[in-house]
């Protein structure tokens, strides 16, 4: 990223040989990208990050939808109670805006009924909106088989990609689906940089009006030194991806185990489904995660409350209160997050860190 903030500063949109010099690196990130989920460079559209890609795909699907009179209005828009909130908080402002969201639940591991998801789409369904791999949890939905369901009556599917492109093999030629959110700081990319898969032909409006960049689909000048740097993780994440996964699933398992067997009221939420190996979601039943974290962090342990932006709430999260968690477990929930970074020794020091630290809270709280 460094030669393209310090001397390779020219505007990709300018004509002259420096600016086109610019052009081609950024197309070489877009077909980098494009590569990590099987799309052609053409569909994908950079952005700020998931946030935009998601905000782009649902409202930008939504507004470029024309009713032709025909069949019934298109209204409804379908999704699940454990999205993230950068898709719950555009659902939110949509429902003011006379849009019916409605919301499918899960089971205790947090899977989605396949069944129950078929009966809920309407014939004034206009998108689908689903998260691939959840962001607290791990719990991987089959996107092939939900959104097949949905393409077989025309609706189109947006998924929500960020946690696990670049981690789980995804190739959108598997999937029929219009749209993928990424995010490249989830596969140790900048932050601040993300794109939208928008499959051919897919109909879609931009959200961002300006010079036509990004085929009009997302005015403004690029974030060159990110696009490269998101370029070059895509390629790095593809490259040892099978043995990244098997090393590092092997990591978290091992991490859940040393945690199950020295703390008997310790609590593996999702265990029973598909999970992304880099996610455990641990809760410890009747203490507070607040509580847990700050002393995590003095022990130079860093992990996070259910979803990081909610941390300091005490407000339990509400992908584990859709799973039916229950309450005293869901209080004391931490997220472990892995990468293909992490080390035995680290996850040693968690195992053999907590059970100390655990009962010094233990001995305090007038929960237990
Ligand atoms: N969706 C999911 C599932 C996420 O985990 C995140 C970030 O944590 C986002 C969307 C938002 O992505 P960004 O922070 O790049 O805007």
């Amino acid at each position: 990223m460094l030669p393209f903030l310090r001397e390779a500063y020219a505007n990709p949109s300018s004509v002259h040989q420096f600016g086109q010099s610019v052009r081609h690196r950024v197309e070489v990130a877009r077909e980098q990208v494009a590569r990590l989920i099987g799309a052609a460079a053409k569909e994908i559209v950079f952005t700020s990050g998931g946030t935009e890609s998601i905000n782009l795909a649902i409202r930008g699907a939504l507004s470029a939808r024309r009713w032709t009179g025909a069949g019934s209005r298109p209204r409804r828009i379908l999704t699940t109670a454990v999205e993230h909130s950068a898709v719950l908080r555009v659902l939110e402002v949509l429902e003011a805006d006379e849009w019916i969201i409605d919301t499918i639940g899960v089971d205790q591991d947090g899977r989605i009924e396949e069944a129950e998801f078929a009966a809920k789409l309407a014939d004034d369904t206009a998108l689908v909106s689903l998260i691939h791999a959840n962001n607290e949890t791990g719990v991987v939905f089959d996107v092939a088989r939900l959104a097949g369901i949905a393409a077989d009556r025309g609706i189109p599917v947006h998924v929500d990609a960020v946690q696990s492109v670049g981690k789980l093999p995804i190739d959108v030629t598997d999937w029929p689906v219009q749209f993928v959110s990424m995010s490249a700081h989830k596969f140790h990319g900048p932050k601040g940089t993300g794109a939208l898969y928008v499959r051919r032909r897919a109909r879609i409006s931009p959200l961002i009006h300006g010079g036509g960049q990004e085929r009009g689909l997302r005015g403004g000048t690029e974030n060159v030194a990110g696009v490269v740097g998101m370029g070059v993780a895509a390629e790095t994440a593809t490259s040892d991806h099978a043995e990244t996964a098997h090393r590092v699933r092997a990591l978290r398992d091992r991490l859940e185990g040393g945690i199950l067997s020295s703390i008997p009221f310790a609590h593996v939420n999702g265990r029973g489904a598909e999970r992304l190996y880099t996610t455990a979601n641990i809760g410890f039943e009747g203490l507070e995660a607040e509580a847990i974290l700050i002393l995590l962090s003095e022990a130079r342990i860093c992990a996070s409350a259910g979803a990081a932006c909610s941390s300091g709430s005490l407000e339990p999260s509400h992908v584990l209160k859709a799973m039916g968690i229950d309450e005293r477990i869901a209080h004391g929930a931490i997220r472990f997050s892995l990468s293909r970074f992490s080390t035995t020794e680290e996850i040693d020091h968690v195992v053999a860190t907590l059970p100390g630290l655990l009962s010094r809270l233990t001995a305090l709280s007038m929960n237990r």
